[in-house]
């Protein structure tokens, strides 16, 4: 491609609402374009990183036997309500009506049209196992899109779903998958890794994410620095403190006047925070928006409360809850900022797992400044659900095996989900077995973010500078770029497009910048853009030399033309597969 004929717009500036380096640097590229917020359009040269990308997966999942297919992003409500999830998945999804009031969906995902395509077809256990995926644009309406392609309302998913007879089926499929993904991003150049995850509206048994690491990612996993257990730490298991066999003593009300945090509190009765209890209330709704009740939660004072923990013990979605309004609190015997277990009604009480271990700690009197001592689990209060509520922090054991945790950050690139028969049951998915009777299939489903892992290699460490993007060879946009000191000038003219054909001819991709512009100019944008190899021709054209330069690399070499073309040629060839 000759960048004089292109159409390609470089930005000098930071813009405004960019505010993580991939973001910036993509837009700066001329990459994507804002259309409108969580909307984007990508321009030539990031369509083409899009679509190497898209390669990748295709060959990768194509490897394990998966089949590409192509659905439609539309998808009817009807195939929704059977799996129970056209009301369940809430304000995520892009609702659309026919002219005749039928009801669609923009897909966010399809696990029901995969579910009903393979019903339809398959009969036989003869037809099983199969894998078949799309890599298609999905829609969410997200609450809060940002940092661009990382969290978009219309993004490019590659989702795929796999049918076994039995579960020891389903567990070859997914190792399968596990096996694809870690090899596609592996040849993508992301810094990763698997960490096992929460099913959230997917749903199934077990899951994994991969998470590429970088500091900016809104994700954040818990890891042990002992063994090898690593979650996200909405997943990531608890280990409560011991249980505590002193004896139980009286309940005693003490005066904490103005003490509405456990900090407060802890502080003025002259005790650790880990001897209190947190109170924690909310609203729950029903999928109308009516208000379905008040749920009062009660963790140590000093643990954080986590909320799919939460979600997940009620066996409702998140969006079905918010903290309560405090003008509700009296209504089942709360007050603000005193709230403890020992005087409420009429709500669902939910108890960390911890607590009904422990003896004799500090909690709300739901009385207007005042505290209790002395709190008993069993003894003075009961819970409706007892279960691991908290957050794993950093510094807590380890669930496995009590090495010391840590935590850190990364953005969630792909997922993978052993769905059982999570969909085949309701959608009646069933296929004959060798004895003729009707079997259950056993699904999995797996994701991977292609726009967001488009970003997410950007914010690897080694994959940008100062000066812009460093793609890996495996999906830069073009692998080389030939950039023309003085364009005009014959002697340098026929040099670069000398090397121009040869290296097109060498089946590398080429860009040559033979745009009327300064040559400081060419050399910012061939930085910005992050072409892996630079060629520059410009003074000693007339003896044959050139300057060969990567872009990862400082060190510029002359070199002959020859020379400059066989190196391009070579380390194009090593590194484009990304293995
Ligand atoms: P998140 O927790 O980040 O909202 P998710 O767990 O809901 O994502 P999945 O349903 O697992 O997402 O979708 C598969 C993959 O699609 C994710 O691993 C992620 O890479 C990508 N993805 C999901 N939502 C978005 C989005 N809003 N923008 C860009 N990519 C997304
Ligand atoms: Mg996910």
């Amino acid at each position: 491609m000759r960048l004089s004929k292109a159409h390609f717009k470089t930005l000098r500036e930071t813009p405004n609402d960019a505010e993580i380096p991939s973001h910036v640097l993509l837009l700066r590229a001329g990459m994507i374009k804002k259309t409108a917020a969580g909307i984007y359009t990508y321009m030539p040269m990031g369509l083409r990183v899009i679509h190497k990308i898209e390669q990748i997966v295709r060959e990768e999942m194509d490897a394990k036997g998966a089949q590409e297919i192509r659905t439609s992003v539309l998808q009817p409500g009807e195939l929704w309500e059977e799996s129970g999830r056209w009301a369940a998945y809430g304000p995520e999804m892009w609702r659309v009506t026919d002219r005749n009031g039928r009801g669609f969906c923009l897909g966010p995902t399809a696990e029901e049209i995969f579910t009903d395509l393979i019903r339809q077809d398959v009969t036989s256990y003869r037809q099983l196992p199969l894998n078949v995926y799309q890599i298609t644009d999905k829609f969410r309406d997200e609450a809060r899109p940002r940092y661009g392609m990382m969290r978009s309302r219309n993004f490019i998913m590659k989702d795929a779903y796999s049918f076994d007879k039995d579960e020891a089926g389903l567990d070859k499929s997914y190792k399968d998958m596990y096996d694809a993904y870690t090899n596609v991003y592996t040849r993508l150049g992301l810094t990763f890794r698997p960490v096992e995850a929460d099913t959230g509206a997917i749903g199934g048994s077990n899951s994994h994410e991969f998470t590429a690491l970088c500091e900016y990612g809104e994700s954040e996993i818990a890891y042990c620095t002992s063994c090898d257990m690593a979650a996200t730490v909405e997943k990531a298991a608890c280990v409560d403190a011991k249980e505590e066999t002193c004896e139980m003593l009286e309940m005693e009300k003490v005066s904490t006047p103005g003490t509405k945090t456990i900090e407060e509190v802890a502080a003025f009765l002259g005790i650790s925070e880990d001897r209190t209890v947190k109170a924690l209330l909310f609203q729950k709704y029903d999928v109308t928006g009516k208000e379905d009740g008040i749920v009062a939660c009660f963790i140590r004072g000093d643990r954080a409360l986590n909320m799919t923990k939460l979600v997940n013990a009620l066996d409702i979605p998140e969006y079905l809850i918010q903290f309560a309004d405090e003008a509700k609190l009296g209504s089942i015997g709360a007050v603000a900022g005193f709230t403890g277990p020992t005087g409420l009604h009429d709500c669902t009480v939910i108890v960390d797992s911890e607590l009904t271990k422990m003896k004799n700690l500090v909690a709300g009197a739901c009385e207007e400044n005042c505290h209790i001592k002395n709190v008993n689990y069993g003894r003075d209060y009961k819970a409706d659900i007892i279960c691991d509520l908290k957050t794993l922090k950093e510094g807590d054991k380890c669930p496995v095996c009590g090495g010391v945790i840590k935590h850190a950050r990364g953005v969630e690139v792909g997922q993978v989900f052993k769905l059982g028969t999570k969909y085949s049951k309701p959608m009646n998915a069933v296929y004959k077995d060798e004895n003729q009777q009707d079997q259950l299939m056993y699904m999995g489903c797996y994701g991977i973010g292609v726009s967001r892992t488009f970003q997410a290699i950007i914010d690897m460490e080694n994959n940008h500078d100062d000066n812009g993007i460093i793609w890996p060879m495996s999906c830069a946009p073009y692998h080389v770029i030939v950039t023309v000191v003085k364009p005009g000038d014959p002697v340098q003219d026929e040099v670069a497009e000398k090397i121009y054909d040869t290296l097109r001819k060498n089946n590398v991709e080429v860009l040559l910048d033979d745009r009327d512009e300064r040559p400081g100019v060419k050399f910012k944008d061939a930085d910005l853009i992050g072409i892996p190899v630079r060629i520059t021709v410009g003074k000693k054209a007339g003896e044959g030399v050139v300057e060969y330069k990567l872009r990862r690399d400082q060190d510029k070499t002359e070199m002959s033309v020859e020379d400059a073309v066989k190196a391009a040629t070579e380390i194009v060839n090593k590194e484009r597969f990304g293995r």
